[in-house]
C-alpha cells in the first residue's frame, strides 16, 4: 500500500482503548483514562482505560469463574486446538488493521508490522493450538502393585504482563501456551502500546474462546501491573520487561500468594567476531542489521560487538557505509526500515546514553543525534561508537535504542571473559570457521541462546530466554508449557 494510503487509513482510524473484561469492552471503574500518543508524530490516538486494582479484581474474578466452570479448561485439547487455529486465522484476516495499530502505537515500520509482527503472533497461536492435542502424559516405572500417573494440569488464572517493543508477539508468546494448556488469562499490555492487545481479545472471542477466558486490562505498571503481581487469586505470572521491574515482580509474588513467577528480562548481548570468521560480509550485515532492527528496541539486540583487533579496521570499513540505510524514515512508508522510538521518555534515555558514551571517551563514528525533528515524533539516527571499554555505561547497561558499541579483543579467552562480564545473559554469538572454537565458545558463554556464524536464528520451535539477570523463564517451544502447567502425581494401589 502506498504511504499516502496508510496515512489516510491512519487518519480515519478510531481506536478503542477500553479494557476487555468478561467478554466486554469497559472503561475502568474509576473512569480514569490516559492519552495514547503516537511516537510517529505525537498525535493523539485516543483515550485508554487506566485500569487499577478494582478493574484487576473484576478481570481476575472473570478469569477465575471461567476456569472453575471449565468452559475452556474442560474442552478436549482437540477442541481448544480448533478454536486457537481459528484465532490465528482471524488475526491474519485482520492483518492490515493490526499492523497499522502496531505501527501507530509504538512506531515500528509498517513493513515489519506486516511482515514480522502480525504473522509471528498468528503463527505462535497456531503452533500452540496445533501442539496441544499431541502431548501425552506419563506413567512412572513403579512396582507391579501400583500405578503412578504423572500428568500436567493448567495452573488456573495466569497474569501476563508484557512490554511495548513487540506488543503483539510478546502477548502471543504468553497467551498462546497459557490458553492452549487450558488456563484463563488476564493480560496487561504496556501503557505505551495497548491497542493490539485489546483487538486480539476481541478477535479471540470471535474465534470462540469463551468470554472471561481472555481478559485485557490496560493501565500503568504500578497500578494494574502491581495489582496483578500482588493478587491473591492469580496462580501464575508471566512477565516480560526490564530487569528492574522483574525483580519487583518476584518480590510481589513472594509477598502475596507465592504465585509462580516467570521473568523474561533485559539483555546486553555480545557478538564476537574472530579473525577467522568464515564470511566477513555476512558478519557485518548481521551485526548491523540486528542492532538497528526495531530501532534497537530488542531485548536480544547484539549491542556489544567484539571484533578481534587484527580485523577491526576491515570490519568497520565494511560496516560504516551500511549505516545511512538505517536513517529513520516515516514508519508508514513501506520503504522505511527504521522507525520511531516509542516515546519521549525512551528517546531521552537513549540520548542520555549517547551523551555518556561521548563523555566517557568512546569515539562516535556515526549518528549520535535526533532525526526527523520536524515530524513532531521521536527519532534517533543509527549510532555507532568505537573504542568502547566494557566498563563504560554504553557497554554495561541496556540502552534499548539504535546504539552499537564496538569493542575489541586479543584472543578468544579475552573475548569470552569480556562477553560474560555482565549481569545479563540473554543471547550471544561467535563467528569463526574453527568448529572446536565455536563449540567451546558456545559452551563458555553464559547466555540462554548462542548463535554460531549467524545472529537471526529464530523459530517458534526453540526456547527463548536468559541466564542470570535476563530472567528465569523460557518463552516459545514446548518448554513454555512448563510455566503454565502444574505437574501432578496420582498414586493408585492395584490389587
Ligand atoms: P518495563 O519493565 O518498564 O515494563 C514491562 C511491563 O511491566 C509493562 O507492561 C509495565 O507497565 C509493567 N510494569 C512496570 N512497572 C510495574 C510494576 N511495578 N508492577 C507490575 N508491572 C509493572 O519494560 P519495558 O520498558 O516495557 O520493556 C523493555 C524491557 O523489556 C527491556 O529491558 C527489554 O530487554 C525487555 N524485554 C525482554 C524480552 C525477553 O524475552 N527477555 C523481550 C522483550 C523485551
Amino acid at each position: 500500500m502506498a504511504e499516502q494510503q496508510w496515512h489516510d487509513r491512519a487518519a480515519a482510524l478510531e481506536t478503542d482503548g477500553r479494557a476487555f473484561i468478561g467478554g466486554e469492552r469497559v472503561w475502568s471503574r474509576s473512569e480514569r483514562r490516559f492519552d495514547n500518543l503516537s511516537p510517529i508524530d505525537a498525535r493523539l490516538l485516543g483515550a485508554v482505560a487506566q485500569c487499577d486494582g478494582a478493574d484487576v479484581d473484576l478481570a481476575v474474578a472473570a478469569a477465575r469463574a471461567a476456569f472453575e466452570d471449565k468452559r475452556w479448561a474442560g474442552k478436549a485439547p482437540a477442541q481448544r486446538k480448533r478454536i486457537l487455529i481459528k484465532f490465528a486465522d482471524l488475526i491474519l484476516d485482520n492483518a492490515e488493521e493490526l499492523a497499522l495499530l502496531e505501527t501507530l502505537d509504538m512506531g515500528k515500520p509498517i513493513k515489519y508490522s506486516q511482515s514480522v509482527d502480525v504473522p509471528a503472533a498468528a503463527n505462535c497461536i497456531r503452533w500452540y493450538g496445533e501442539a496441544i492435542d499431541k502431548i501425552y502424559d506419563e506413567i512412572a516405572p513403579t512396582a507391579d502393585n501400583s500405578l503412578a500417573l504423572i500428568t500436567r494440569e493448567p495452573v488456573g488464572v495466569v497474569a501476563a504482563i508484557v512490554p511495548w517493543n513487540y506488543p503483539m508477539i510478546m502477548a502471543a508468546w504468553k497467551i498462546a501456551p497459557a490458553l492452549a494448556a487450558g488456563n484463563s488469562v488476564v493480560l496487561k499490555p504496556s501503557e505505551k502500546s495497548p491497542l493490539t492487545a485489546l483487538r486480539l481479545a476481541e478477535i479471540a472471542l470471535e474465534a470462540g474462546i469463551p468470554a472471561g477466558v481472555f481478559n485485557v486490562v490496560p493501565g500503568y505498571g504500578h497500578e494494574a501491573g502491581a495489582a496483578l503481581a500482588l493478587h491473591m487469586d492469580v496462580d501464575c505470572i508471566g512477565f516480560t520487561g526490564s530487569t528492574r521491574v522483574g525483580k519487583q515482580i518476584l518480590q510481589m509474588a513472594g509477598q502475596s500468594n507465592l504465585k509462580r513467577a516467570w521473568t523474561e528480562l533485559g539483555g546486553k548481548s555480545a557478538n564476537i567476531v574472530c579473525a577467522d570468521c568464515p564470511d566477513l560480509d555476512a558478519a557485518v550485515s548481521a551485526a548491523i542489521g540486528s542492532i538497528y532492527f526495531n530501532q534497537g528496541e530488542s531485548c536480544n539486540a547484539p549491542s556489544r560487538l567484539f571484533v578481534e583487533a587484527s580485523i577491526k579496521d576491515a570490519f568497520l570499513e565494511k560496516a560504516l557505509p551500511m549505516l545511512p540505510r538505517f536513517q529513520p524514515g516515516d514508519p508508514l512508508d513501506e520503504a522505511t526500515i527504521m522507525g520511531a522510538i516509542v516515546d519521549a521518555t525512551q528517546m531521552k534515555t537513549v540520548m542520555g546514553f549517547i551523551d555518556q558514551g561521548k563523555q566517557e571517551g568512546a569515539k562516535l563514528l556515526f549518528g549520535g543525534a535526533a532525526a526527523r525533528e520536524d515530524s513532531g515524533g521521536f527519532y534517533i539516527a543509527p549510532t555507532l561508537f568505537d573504542q568502547v571499554d566494557n566498563s563504560m555505561s554504553i557497554a554495561s547497561q541496556e540502552i534499548f535504542g539504535p546504539v552499537l558499541s564496538v569493542l575489541s579483543f586479543t584472543d578468544i579467552d579475552d573475548a569470552v571473559r569480556q562477553a560474560n562480564a555482565t549481569p545479563y545473559g540473554l543471547q550471544a554469538a561467535v563467528w569463526t570457521r574453527d568448529i572446536s572454537r565455536a563449540i567451546q565458545t558456545a559452551r563458555a558463554l553464559r547466555a540462554g541462546t548462542v548463535h554460531v556464524n549467524q545472529y537471526d536464528g529464530d523459530d517458534i520451535t526453540v526456547p527463548f530466554g536468559g541466564y542470570k539477570q535476563s530472567g528465569n523463564g523460557r518463552d516459545k517451544s514446548l518448554h513454555a508449557f512448563d510455566k503454565y502447567t502444574e505437574l501432578k502425581t496420582t498414586w493408585i494401589q492395584i490389587g
